[in-house]
Order: C-alpha cells, then sequence, then structure tokens
C-alpha cells in the first residue's frame, strides 16, 4: 500500500516538474497512517441542518445538469482582485472573488464603501451575463471583516478576538456579529472570513489574538454566537436577510495547535486531542448555520489538511453534517503534497469545494478542467462542491436576486456601532495589578499619559486593520476612532482633573498619576511568529519609562497592549497597575470608561474581564507554570499583593531570539527596523509599499516563497535601504566567524556603485553584484571581521546594515542575517569614509 501510494506521489510530482516536493511526499506517505480522522470519534451537530430543502436541491439539481465542465470548475474557483477584473469572468466565469488583506478596490487600500460597493456591482453583473447556454451565476464577494469591517477607514473596529475571548459574554458577540454584518452588507459584500475558532496553545503564534480563548468550551459558545450574529437564524426555505452576511467558520483544524506556534505548521497530536481540545468551535458553527468552513495552511500529523480527506470529507460533511462549502485559504492547495498552486485536483478531491487562488485561478482553471474531462475528478465530486457553493448562494439570495444591498453606507460606523465597541472594550479590559488602589484614577487628579501606544490607533487596533499587517497607518486612516489618549483625556477633564500627553513620558509639573500605554506593534499571520514570549528582549524602552516615572515618585499604571499573554514581570514589578488591554480596535474610550473615576468617585465601568488564555511567569512557551491562570482578573475593591515577581526569563533570551536575523520572511524583525532613505531624509518601510522621501528608493513586499516573504527594492536615484536598531553587542559573532549574508535575486544591475556598509563602514560590492546571475537568486556573504578590522565598534551595533546604490539598481531581498561560516574568506575593501 505504501509502496504504491509513493509511487503514484512520485509519478505525480515529477509530471508537475517539481523535484522539490517529492523528498517532502516520500515522508508524508510514510506518516500517512496517523493522519486519519475516524468519523466515530467525533461529535454530531445536533439541530436540524437549515441551509438546503429539498425544492432547493431540486433547482440546484436543474442548474448543475445544464451546466459545462468549463463553467462548474469556474464555480469551484475564488480569485483576488488584484489579480482579476470583471471582464475576466466572461472567460473564466469564476464562483466567487475575495479581496485579501492587502487588496483594496481599484489598488487602493483605503476605499470607500461606496468604492467597494462598486467594485462588487461590477463583478456581480459580469457573472450575471448569461453564457451560451443561459447559464448566468451570480459570483459571492468574501473580505476578512475579523474585527468590525477592518478594511474600510471609518467603519466600527472591534476588540481582536482575544480581547472579546477575555469580556466572556456572549450576548455581547452576538450584537458584535450582527453589527459587524450590517457594516459589511452595507459595502456590497455578502461573505466574511470570520470567525477564527483557533484554539491557540503556544502563544509564539502570531494569530493568538485572532483565538477567543484557550478553552474549547468558550469557543465553541462564541462559535455559534458570532455565527448568529453574522448571518441570523437560518430558517429552513428562507434567504438570511440583506443585512446579513455568510461566516466562515476557520480555520480547519487545529490552526492553533501547531508544534512551536509556527504558523501554517504541523499539529502532532492525537485523534482525541484533536477533536477535544481543537474541534469543539465546528459542531457549534455547523449548529448555529455557519454557510462556509476555510480548510487551515496547516497539517496533522505531517498531511496538508487542504489534502486531507478524512478530515474534510469524512469528518466535517459526514459526522459533522456540514451541508455548506469548504473554502481554502489562500493558494493553500499548493501546499498539499504533490500539488502546485495552478495544479491541485487532490484538494478537489479530498473535500474542497472552493480554491482560494488569489492570483493563480487562470492556471487553475485551465488545468482544472483539462483534468476533469481526464477523469482526475470524478464529476460526482465536482458537482457536489458546485451543489454545495449555489446552496450556499442560494441562501444568500444571490441566486433569485433577492439580495439587494442597501447601499446605506451610514451604517458604516454607526453611533450606535461605536458605543458597542466601546462598551467591547471596556469589557475586554484585564485588571493584573492594583497596588495601593491607584486604579481608579481618582477625580481632579493631575495625570500624565505616557507611551508610544497611548495616542496610537494603528497600535491599540493591531494586524487586519486597513491593510493586513496593520502597518503604515495615519491618524486619518481612523476617521471614527478614538485614541486612549483621546478618552482618557475627556474623561480626566469631565471629573475636574488635567491631563497631558507626552510620549516620552516627559513633564514640566509633576502629575498626581502617570498612565503608561505600551505593547506590541502591529503584525498578522505568519510575519507575527516570535521566538520567545518575552516583552521586548533587545530593547526594553518601555520597562525604562516606567522605570523613569517611577524613580520620579510617580505611581504608575500600566496599559499593555497586545496580541498574546507575554512574560511582562520586569514591567509589571515596575508599575502600581497593571491592566492587559489587548487589541481594543477603534474606540479607545472604552479603557477610560473602566480607568477613571467620574466626579462622583466611581468610574462609567467596573473591571469585569478574566483572562481567556494563562499569563506567562517566564519567557518559556507553551506555558506550563502560568503566573496568572486563566479566569484571573482583579475587581476594583479586591486588595490582592503580588509583591516583587521574579524578572528571570527561565531560557537563554540572547540564543532563542533571531538577534542574527535582520531580514527575514518578508520584514526586519524587532528589534530591527527598515527603512529607505534619500536626500530628503528616511522614511519606514514597514507598509507593504513605501518610497523614500525623494522617491529615489522605492520597497514592496511580494510573494517569493511565501506570502510577501520578500522585498522588491527599486532605485531610481540615489539612496540606500537601510536596517536599524537599539546598540547591540556583537562581538562574540566575530570571535566565532560569523558573516554577514544578503540572500537576493538581483533584477537589474546599476551603472553606479552598490555598497554594503554594516555598523557605519561600506564594502564596495560592484563586483560582486555585476558578477552575480540577473533573475536569478544568489548571495553576498562578508566576514563581521572584515568591519571589526576596519574599526568598527563591534560592542554596539545599531546601523546594522545598509546598501547603498544609484539609478537601475533593481533588487528583489530574501535575508539579511548573521550567519557561521568559518574559514578565512578574503575581505573586500573597504570604502574610504
Ligand atoms: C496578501 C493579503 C492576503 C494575505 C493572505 C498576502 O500576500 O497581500 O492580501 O490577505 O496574503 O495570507
Ligand atoms: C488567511 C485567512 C484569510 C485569507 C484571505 C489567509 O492568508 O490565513 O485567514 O481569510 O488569507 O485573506
Amino acid at each position: 500500500m505504501l509502496v504504491f501510494k509513493k509511487t503514484l506521489i512520485l509519478t505525480s510530482a515529477a509530471l508537475l516538474g517539481s523535484t522539490a516536493c517529492i523528498a517532502q511526499n516520500l515522508e508524508i506517505a510514510a506518516q500517512t497512517s496517523s493522519a486519519i480522522a475516524d468519523p466515530k470519534n467525533w461529535p454530531k451537530a445536533n439541530s436540524p441542518q437549515t441551509i438546503t430543502d429539498a425544492q432547493t436541491e431540486k433547482r440546484i439539481a436543474d442548474i448543475i445538469a445544464r451546466m459545462t465542465v468549463e463553467q462548474k470548475v469556474g464555480q469551484v474557483i475564488q480569485g483576488d482582485i488584484s489579480t482579476i477584473n470583471p471582464e475576466d469572468l466572461k472567460q473564466y466565469p469564476l464562483g466567487s472573488i475575495l479581496a485579501g488583506g492587502n487588496s483594496g478596490p481599484y489598488g487602493n487600500e483605503r476605499s470607500s464603501a461606496g468604492d467597494w460597493d462598486r467594485l462588487v456591482r461590477a463583478f456581480r453583473a459580469a457573472s450575471n451575463l448569461p453564457q451560451a447556454n443561459g447559464i448566468a451565476i451570480p459570483i459571492m464577494f468574501g473580505v476578512d471583516a475579523v474585527h468590525g469591517h477592518n478594511n474600510i477607514p471609518g467603519a466600527t473596529l472591534f476588540p481582536h478576538n482575544i480581547g472579546l475571548g477575555a469580556a466572556h459574554d456572549v450576548d455581547l458577540i452576538k450584537r458584535i456579529g450582527s453589527a459587524t454584518a450590517v457594516e459589511i452588507a452595507a459595502s456590497g459584500i455578502e461573505w466574511t472570513f470570520a470567525p477564527t475558532l483557533a484554539v491557540p496553545q503556544d502563544y509564539r503564534w502570531g494569530r493568538t489574538y485572532e483565538g477567543y480563548s484557550a478553552n474549547p468550551k468558550q469557543i465553541a459558545a462564541y462559535a455559534n454566537a458570532m455565527t448568529i450574529g453574522l448571518q441570523g437564524p437560518l430558517v429552513k426555505g428562507q434567504v438570511i436577510a440583506t443585512n446579513r452576511v455568510a461566516a466562515t467558520a476557520k480555520h480547519f483544524l487545529a490552526d492553533g495547535g501547531t508544534a512551536n506556534g509556527k504558523d501554517t505548521g504541523d499539529a502532532q497530536m492525537s485523534e482525541m486531542e484533536l477533536v477535544r481540545r481543537h474541534a469543539q468551535g465546528y459542531p457549534a458553527a455547523i449548529n448555529a448555520g455557519a454557510l462556509t468552513v476555510m480548510a487551515s495552511f496547516s497539517s496533522w500529523n505531517g498531511i496538508k489538511n487542504h489534502g486531507n480527506r478524512s478530515l474534510l470529507t469524512d469528518a466535517l460533511k459526514g459526522k459533522l453534517g456540514f451541508q455548506g462549502l469548504v473554502v481554502g485559504d489562500w493558494n493553500g492547495h499548493g501546499h498539499v503534497a504533490g500539488c502546485a498552486v495552478t495544479s491541485c485536483p487532490a484538494a478537489l478531491n479530498a473535500g474542497l469545494d472552493m480554491y482560494m487562488a488569489p492570483d493563480s485561478w487562470k492556471g487553475l482553471f485551465d488545468n482544472l478542467v483539462v483534468q476533469v474531462r481526464a477523469g482526475d475528478v470524478p464529476m460526482a465530486r465536482l458537482d457536489d462542491a458546485v451543489r454545495r457553493i449555489l446552496r450556499v448562494k442560494n441562501k444568500l439570495g444571490l441566486l433569485d436576486g433577492s439580495r439587494k444591498p442597501s447601499g446605506d453606507y451610514s451604517a458604516i460606523g454607526s453611533a450606535a456601532h461605536l458605543e458597542l465597541a466601546r462598551e467591547a472594550v471596556a469589557k475586554s479590559l484585564v485588571l493584573l495589578k492594583n497596588e495601593g488602589s491607584v486604579l481608579p484614577i481618582r477625580p481632579g487628579a493631575k495625570v500624565l499619559v505616557a507611551g508610544d501606544g497611548a495616542n496610537n490607533l494603528g497600535k491599540q487596533s493591531g494586524g487586519w486593520t486597513i491593510t493586513w499587517q496593520g502597518l503604515g497607518l495615519t491618524r486619518d486612516d481612523f476617521p471614527n476612532g478614538l485614541s486612549i489618549w483621546q478618552g482618557l483625556e475627556s474623561a480626566v477633564k469631565e471629573a475636574g482633573g488635567s491631563a497631558a500627553l507626552s510620549a516620552d513620558g516627559s513633564f514640566s509639573e509633576k502629575p498626581d498619576v502617570a498612565i503608561v500605554v505600551f505593547g506590541e506593534n502591529p503584525y498578522a499571520e505568519f510575519q507575527g511568529d516570535i521566538p520567545t514570549l518575552d516583552y521586548q528582549p533587545s530593547a526594553a524602552v518601555d520597562l525604562a519609562l516606567l522605570k523613569k516615572l517611577k524613580k520620579a515618585g510617580i505611581p504608575v499604571v500600566s496599559v499593555f497592549l497586545s496580541g498574546r499573554p507575554m512574560f511582562t514581570n520586569p514591567e509589571i514589578n515596575a508599575s502600581d497597575a497593571f491592566v492587559a488591554a489587548w487589541l481594543p480596535g477603534s474606540q479607545g474610550q472604552g479603557v477610560a470608561d473602566v480607568l477613571v473615576a467620574g466626579k462622583n468617585g466611581k468610574p462609567k465601568r467596573a473591571f469585569t474581564g478574566k483572562l481567556g488564555f494563562a499569563w506567562p511567569a517566564d519567557a518559556r512557551a507553551p506555558i506550563t507554570q502560568p503566573l496568572f491562570k486563566t479566569g484571573y482578573g482583579l475587581r476594583y475593591g479586591q486588595k490582592i499583593a503580588l509583591g516583587q515577581l521574579s524578572e528571570d526569563p527561565k531560557i537563554d533570551i540572547a540564543t532563542a531570539l533571531n538577534a542574527t536575523g535582520f531580514f527575514v520572511r518578508g520584514r526586519a524583525r524587532a528589534p530591527w527596523s527598515m527603512s529607505v532613505n534619500d536626500a530628503g531624509g528616511a522614511r519606514p518601510a514597514e507598509a507593504s509599499s513605501v518610497a523614500s522621501p525623494l522617491n529615489h528608493v522605492a520597497a514592496r513586499s511580494v510573494d517569493v516563497k511565501a506570502q510577501e516573504d520578500g522585498k522588491a527594492l527599486r532605485w531610481t536615484g540615489h539612496g540606500s535601504i537601510s536596517i536599524s536598531g537599539p546598540p547591540a553587542d556583537m562581538t562574540s559573532y566575530v570571535a566565532s566567524a560569523y558573516a554577514l549574508r544578503i540572500e537576493w535575486r538581483i533584477e537589474s544591475v546599476p551603472t553606479g556603485a552598490v555598497t554594503l556598509a554594516f555598523g557605519g563602514r561600506a564594502v564596495d560590492i560592484s563586483n560582486a553584484v555585476g558578477a552575480a546571475p540577473v533573475g536569478a537568486f544568489s548571495d553576498i556573504t562578508v566576514p563581521l571581521r572584515c568591519f571589526a578590522a576596519a574599526g568598527v565598534d563591534m560592542t554596539r551595533i545599531g546601523d546594522a546594515l545598509q546598501i547603498n546604490a544609484g539609478t537601475g539598481f533593481s533588487v528583489t531581498l530574501l535575508s539579511a542575517t548573521l550567519e557561521p561560516i568559518g574559514g578565512d574568506r578574503v575581505c573586500p575593501s573597504i570604502v574610504a569614509q
């Protein structure tokens, strides 16, 4: 059996011309037996299925009977707006269109609701034009509205799921679901890729904040409530209301259970654990009528879920009784053994109903038509996928054309929704420490508000906000938002006190109390994975700020923004009160509602939040001995003295830290940051597309081996890119023969020189650049001792590297790292200073 499988896989991989995945396939084939789900171990959804009915099934069967292979294949493919136009639907009648995290209508990430509506209508109109055989099936349009309708400036942004979990309020979740649906529907869209039902185990995972809680029971209750909120209650034989949208239970399955918290990784566990811990949200969502489920990028015991028939078909559709459609994740089918993004009958055969093929839809369509004709996919399976898609379209009122978007854009960011978000923020706050009862802030107090998160709507909103990673945002991106500072300022003043904002904590008049808002900078999937749970392991600038204020004799309240619990004992020690505020979203005034007492001595709302995840006592993950267990959360009046907490991270942070990875997986890695510079100055290169002030150097995120794992750097004038951070001691790397290594694809060579600097001293690499292949990956390696010999002070490396060039230079940067090379390579000559 094994031998047969191997041969089969080898053949198909060879056909695709892919040698790279052969080794992987062999390994996977060897592990197959442990990744087969047995339906008898799975729960059954217990409520009557309401997605379809006999009459609908008959109608759909009639449509399918008239469809061509091309039309059927089209239905099972979804393309992204960044690569498809409405006109394309004529030749490629796709069933669905999505807008990914970095895709906005007409190339504008900050598009208005009106623009979204216009775009969706254009696609829908194109899909409604009957083809030769009279068939016209409207597309369905999906977006990631994962904490409100987060792609639209001015939409209500709710706290990310981790905060909602801390609120422990099922009814609140239902109301948020319904408000979110109203905003999505108002912009003409009918499908959101939410809720995430992950049960995160290892908080190094960058998507921890997309999970509600570590408690499967709570996930189940929330899954049900959010699905009902988004879709409304499903009624047999009736389409859902026009102000409701299709929900997506994602990512099936155990996305939160991968080894070491690695995004898209492998969940290594028994079927029992898979079911008991990670699957509980799904029957709950299915009971509530969830119309769609998204397959996870990840694998279970070595088999990618997108290709696991026992999971997608036997368990999900069989035992759990799911009648809706299973959509793939962003080219996730391409990760299946033997597959490529443009060719993967295996995923459809395993039970995937709709491929998410953002940029690969064309090739996938062409190949799938051939594969279906060749019998690689049984017609019955293709028909079943189409049937499921049409069921969902029918339920959305698309098939009979009854769904008519209101076009009432005023529903987006309406006063009632903003008020609901404010309530959610207040309920999500968890009080971890309140020594000396510094909170609530008493009426009349003179308050200093500090920290780089205080007046920073982007930071308080986190990833999946306007842009995919939530970076590069300004105040203007939040027309209906209020920062935490703005909320504090008005509450303090209302109570007769005074408030001053100073990010760095400086003051002229000594305040009665300081509130410091700080924490993680925004990130989303994949880029948000971290090596340890230590907060600010290499440059504890916030700790320094807290200590500075304490030293001045000022009581300190910390408001910590984060997408996960983190090792913050030093920061907790340096604070009189410490509040976990998660990623609250656009309505920062919810924080003041709880922290600041009004004239009557009482805050608008009490602390009611409780941890949905354990809080770590040290930097190790996963957590074994928490500092605070789940369910912890102080109330006003509760006097618990924490005393001095151990500040020992219990691991060798320096080793665990990726201090040597300046640029990996698409971005400069903390504590390093990247900028593009020219004679006009420097500009941070964190957003996915930026240019230096005079436009001499442009940096744009691109896909190389994974999503946005590279930066396309283009010089149209003189300038540089640099990566810098707080000074780090690198002497030990010189001693152990490390080198600076740049991995890139040179796209075009400039006429002038190219230099590479480390610690401020440059080497001329023009010859190496000239000799490297154009259009293929290559690397450049310069031993650190060369820089040391040139006089670089290795004890304080702040400017890690700089690449300087002029017009015509163009590269795709994949990594910039320090790596052990040993030996004694010759040093290139150092450029005179
Ligand atoms: C895209 C985003 C998308 C994400 C999905 C990125 O490459 O730019 O739009 O949501 O991949 O993983
Ligand atoms: C993410 C999904 C998301 C999709 C579309 C993927 O990379 O994993 O959660 O729905 O992109 O943007």
